[in-house]
């Protein structure tokens, strides 16, 4: 990662995926950037009130996949190693648009069938891992 020489502490609500990746990459330009959350953060994937659409069947498509695996390298052998699962898009699922079912062909269109909980755990564990980022969990800014 480019360091941006910059040496100053930086608090970010909220510590979703958007909140966990964007503390990751503020950390190039940050001594320290510190989340707060609402909620109190499982260690386990478990689902949370602040993220109600969690419950909700999820599934990250390639580019999505690529990009996280790109800010925290580890981040797809972590999910497989968890229980997610690696399909093609293209050929291993059934897709039907108003023009009827699209054909079943092999492509190099990965998506992983993880839940957002087990997604956006992963994701904590490396970020938080960073010695220049940190979370305080249960608490939200009132001012
Ligand atoms: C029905 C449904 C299905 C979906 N399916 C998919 C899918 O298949 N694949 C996919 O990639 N995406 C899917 N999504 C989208 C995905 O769930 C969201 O993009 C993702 O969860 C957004 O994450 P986020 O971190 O931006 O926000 P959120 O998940 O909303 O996280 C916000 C965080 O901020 C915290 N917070 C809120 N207010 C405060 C405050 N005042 N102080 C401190 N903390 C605060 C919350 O507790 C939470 O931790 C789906 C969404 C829905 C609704």
């Amino acid at each position: 990662m480019q360091e941006l020489g910059r040496r100053w502490r930086l608090l970010a609500e909220g510590a979703g995926i958007a909140g966990l990746l964007c503390a990751h990459v503020l950390t190039r330009a940050y001594d320290h950037v510190v989340l707060v959350e609402r909620d109190l953060l499982p260690d386990a994937p478990v689902h949370r009130p602040g993220v109600p659409q969690s419950r909700h069947v999820h599934g990250l498509l390639d580019r999505g996949l690529r990009d996280i695996e790109h800010l925290v390298p580890g981040f797809t052998t972590d999910l497989l190693q968890h229980g997610a699962g690696l399909v093609d898009f293209a050929a291993d699922i059934a897709l039907r648009t108003p023009a009827g079912w699209l054909p079943r062909v092999p492509s190099c269109l990965r998506s992983c069938t993880a839940s957002r909980p087990l997604v956006e755990t992963a994701i904590r564990r490396r970020v938080l891992s960073h010695a220049r980022s940190s979370c305080t969990s249960a608490t939200w800014p009132t001012a």
